[in-house]
């Protein structure tokens, strides 16, 4: 019943919107299948088209921190929608959301709105350009940080920094720019650096890497990106779009007390909506216009909507500090997991943080298919690719982990076989 409607509705979907989907990896094309089509949700649940209830651990990519439809946000989305849903001008609110990001965010000074983590990155990269008046950046393999152009790069083999195109349609003077390195690798980042001083504008780095799977930064890689940056002019972007507001109030800077020049943001601080922004030291914030000569701008920028759902979201969050409860729950879920494959044999890693965590089966990556399909006939909806992130959010209750922990065990054991 439930793969007769989602087949129905992604050979619809796909006559009509390319791959059916409007971002590649909701097509489930990393697992096979069919999506789910997600008719409405609340709090750790999705509800299918098929009529199915399921336990999401994908929560829109992390950005629903407190659960779907959380009440308090919904009540103010539901007043300010009511008040206009875009002026075009400055409003009252877009000062409150940066005050807050400001207060919370250690190495953010001012803090600018965008619609989206691809723009704020896109700008951030910009500024870090005009601000070094150099044009070459670093970033890491396996990152993702939206999808703008220099950015679409992978690596090349591993002797070369330079990266090749990930995507078709991005002209090779594009990415000549950009250097791809392995992340958490110090001895080949000194390297690049020091070779590369002169013409380095940005580091641009996830500070826990999130879209390879979750992979922790080694003890003293982001201090030392820190160093190297002081040392050659160069300004250090963290990418927090995912971390942010997730593994601590203050990010992962504040996990990590490393303070970046430049800090993304996106996901959480829209509460569900469609929100980016970029911040961080001001003399660097100033250059951009209309005080500086660095153009950025959105007809939607700063809408009081999404403002109003960050405004929410973030008043929550500091008012319950719900994140070492989070972490603990989030650890204890993960070393149960680890211990049901042990127990049926299974080379299991689970790495995580916060309430971020991920799955790496260890002898072969393609049991995470089987495993993935497995627990979405039971209802439990986990991120449809072995190299997405899940997350847990303050509305999952303990029945629900115990019940997710339940069928995890049933699936390894089947696994096996
Ligand atoms: C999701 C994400 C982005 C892009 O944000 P969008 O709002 O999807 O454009 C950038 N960087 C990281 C680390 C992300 O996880």
């Amino acid at each position: 019943m439930v793969k007769i409607i989602s087949k129905k509705l992604f050979d619809e979907a796909r006559k009509f919107i390319p791959g059916g989907v409007n971002s590649p990896v909701r097509s489930f094309q990393a697992v096979g299948g069919y999506p789910v089509f997600v008719k409405e949700a609340r709090g750790s649940k999705i509800y299918g088209e098929c009529g199915k209830e399921f336990i999401d651990y994908c929560l829109s990519w992390g950005a629903l921190i407190l659960g779907h439809a959380h009440p308090e946000v919904t009540e103010v989305l539901l007043e300010t929608i009511k008040k206009g849903t875009s002026f075009g001008t400055a409003t009252r609110l877009e000062i409150e959301l940066a005050k807050l990001i400001v207060e919370a965010i250690p190495s953010i000074e001012q803090v600018r709105l965008t619609n989206s983590g691809t723009e704020a990155v896109m700008t951030a990269i910009r500024l870090a350009r005009a601000y070094t008046k150099k044009d070459k950046i670093v970033k890491f393999a396996g990152a993702y940080h939206g999808h703008a152009d220099y950015l679409l790069v992978k690596a090349g083999s591993a002797q070369a920094t330079l990266g090749i195109l990930a995507s078709a349609g991005v002209p090779k003077d594009f990415i000549k720019h950009t250097l791809v390195l392995p992340y958490n690798d110090i001895e080949k980042v000194k390297e690049t650096v020091k070779k590369y001083q002169k013409d380095l504008a940005a580091i641009i780095v996830e500070p826990v890497a999130a879209n390879c799977g979750v992979v922790l930064p080694q003890e003293g890689f982001l201090q030392y990106l820190r160093n190297l940056a002081d040392k050659y002019n160069i300004v250090l972007i963290f990418d927090e779009v995912i971390t942010g507001f997730r593994i601590s109030y203050s990010g992962a800077q504040g996990y990590f007390k490393v303070k970046p020049d430049l800090t993304c943001l996106g996901k959480i601080i829209g509460g569900g909506l469609p929100v980016g922004a970029f911040g961080g030291r001001k003399e660097i914030m100033q250059l951009l216009a209309p005080q500086g000569p660095v153009y950025q701008a959105g007809t939607l920028s700063g809408n009081p909507v999404a403002v109003s759902a960050g405004i929410a979201t973030l008043n929550i969050l500091k008012r319950d500090n719900p994140y070492s409860a989070l972490e603990e729950r989030t650890k204890g879920f993960c070393e149960k997991i680890e211990k049901k494959a042990l127990n049926s044999k299974i080379r299991l890693k689970v790495n995580q943080i916060g309430s971020i965590f991920s799955l790496f089966f260890i002898d072969d990556v393609k049991l995470f298919k089987k495993f993935f399909h497995g627990l979405l006939r039971n209802g439990v909806y986990f991120s449809p690719s072995v190299f997405e992130a899940n997350f847990l959010s303050v509305a999952h209750s303990s029945q629900d982990l115990d019940k997710t922990l339940e069928f995890i065990g049933i699936i390894l054991k089947d696994l096996r076989r």
